[in-house]
């Protein structure tokens, strides 16, 4: 079979290499002669493996010590609702920062849960020449009037993404589902990060949370006790049974990473990515991105077709190349590809061939 490079926005495509090993493993895992996904998660081999993937996380991300890393269940949306749980008891208040589909969806989320006399937001893109471009607000105010801000660094749906730093007198809690390890990112500067895995790190459903242990002592709340970030805290991620295949795949993921230089060279990798299909779709009037250059996602890249009655034969011409999941979110239509770590540089190289012979074929 020819190579098929897989640009689904997730779950998206794992590193082959991963992918291959747990293939090997599958029926005897180390010499076990069963599988990880049939041994107990209190047994020491798997207890082994999730402190392994936890210190490797650690060191990838440079997690100070003063933060938790909880593997949890659930995916984003999980999280939408675990942040609000675990924060907003006791009539706490929280600003949403709005650049798109994902943060908007987080903020609905909130609302539906504490009310929207609870919940501000706050719409940060503007239209600059008819392109998307974010404007980060100055936010000051007493630091007892938000519990956090939340905001969406990566919009998966829109392909904005926001690479400066916030700057905020409240604790800062980021969806970086989309984001996660595709650059260095300075943990510090937040108060809670929260990925869904199907990206970046491994299967949909495990979830990773990274959290500053001071937000753990804020005022008494009443999540259930599966969304409770102390219970997580204090039971190691262990309260009840992990997904324990998907968090064996992301301990891989993990090693690979490690193997392959670390986040400093994905991000390396990740801008040639992105440049090399920006340029494409800048240099060919056949093509338009929608968003200005600051905010052009590295993840993931939206282009519309000048012709859109072309749309159709776009996608069918390209999956018979072996470049698959090229259409856009149905909210917003057009072309998505993205292009997380796992994606080599051939893969966008081979985009851009099919790019440039396509829209000469058709011009
Ligand atoms: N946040 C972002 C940025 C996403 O891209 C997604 C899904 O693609 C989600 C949240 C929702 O994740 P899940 O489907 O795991 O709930």
């Amino acid at each position: 079979m020819s190579t098929v490079y897989n640009f689904c926005a997730g779950p998206a495509m794992l590193p082959a290499p991963v992918l291959a090993k747990a293939q090997q493993e599958l029926l005897d895992w180390q010499g076990l002669g069963v599988s990880v996904m049939e041994v107990s998660h209190r047994g020491a081999p798997f207890i082994a493996l999730a402190t392994q993937s936890e210190k490797d996380l650690r060191s990838l991300m440079n997690i100070p010590d003063n933060y938790k890393v909880l593997f949890m269940h659930g995916g984003g949306r999980g999280q939408f609702a675990a942040v609000v749980n675990n924060f907003l008891g006791d009539n706490g208040r929280a600003l949403y920062l709005l650049t798109g589909q994902w943060s908007s969806s987080a903020a609905e989320e909130a609302v539906r849960l504490v009310g929207d006399a609870a919940i501000d937001t706050l719409n940060i893109v503007e239209q600059q020449d008819g392109l998307n471009k974010v404007v980060l607000p100055q936010l000051t105010g007493a630091a007892d009037k938000y519990r956090y801000v939340h905001y969406c660094p990566n919009e998966t749906v829109d392909g904005i993404e926001i690479f400066d730093y916030l700057d905020s007198p409240w604790p800062i809690v980021a969806d970086m589902s989309s984001t996660i390890m595709s650059r260095e990112v300075d943990v510090s500067k937040f108060g809670l990060i929260y990925a869904g895995a199907q990206k970046n790190i491994g299967p949909s459903g495990l979830t990773l949370v990274i959290v500053r242990e001071d937000l753990l002592e804020l005022p008494v709340v009443h999540p259930s006790s599966i969304m409770d970030y102390r219970i997580a805290a204090a039971k190691d991620s262990m309260f009840n049974t992990p997904p324990t295949f998907a968090w064996y795949l992301a301990a891989e993921v993990f090693k690979w990473l490690k193997s392959n230089g670390g986040v400093a060279a994905m991000e390396k990798t990740n801008v040639a990515k992105a440049e090399l299909l920006y340029h494409c779709i800048d240099s060919l009037p056949f093509y338009k991105n929608g968003v200005v250059a600051a905010n052009r996602s590295r993840m993931n890249v939206t282009f519309q077709l000048a012709d859109e009655s072309l749309d159709k034969t776009f996608l069918k011409e390209a999956e018979a190349q072996g470049l698959v999941a090229l259409k856009g979110h149905r909210i917003v239509g057009g072309m998505r590809a993205s292009i997380y770590n796992a994606m080599p540089l051939e893969g966008v190289q081979k985009l851009v061939e099919f790019m440039t012979a396509f829209a000469a074929k058709h011009s």
